[in-house]
């Protein structure tokens, strides 16, 4: 494979798109070659850049313009697009507060049946019992 080929892969690497095979190819390449390294260590930088940089919004003057050229649909849209992830689901305070205690008391009740024991305890007859040391045994309930 050429150094060109190794730094496509470097792209899918960091893409989370390269298979475990073809990434233990690449690194073995990579303790060889210096300008692939170099390379690797370059996409990284820029890469690290790109997630810290902030979101570049373009100006309402140049959409106007854009409109008025013909070079995107003429109606405004009604608002910016916004991601699933912005929208926040508004519940008052009551209603997920007695929610909130529902669940609670629901649970009071669910969690004897998924911690119950159904193997009774031994019982030991009272003769082993005199071996244990007095200090080891607790009282019963
Ligand atoms: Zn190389």
């Amino acid at each position: 494979m050429t150094c060109e080929q190794y730094q496509m892969q470097i792209c899918q690497l960091l893409e989370n798109e390269l298979r475990g095979e073809e990434s233990s190819a690449l690194f073995t390449h990579l303790s060889a070659c210096s300008e692939c390294r170099g390379f690797f260590h370059a996409s990284l930088q820029v890469r690290a850049e790109l997630m810290n940089a902030e979101p570049i919004t373009a100006p309402d003057e140049l959409d106007d313009r854009m409109r008025a050229a013909g070079l995107i649909p003429t109606e405004r849209p009604s608002s910016r697009k916004t991601s699933i992830w912005d929208l926040r689901i508004a519940f008052p305070l009551p209603a997920a507060a007695s929610i909130a205690l529902l669940l609670i008391i629901g649970s009071l009740f669910v969690a004897p049946a998924l911690f119950h024991d159904p193997q009774p305890r031994h019982e030991f007859p009272p003769d082993v019992l005199q071996l244990v040391p007095v200090e080891w045994r607790t009282p019963r309930p």
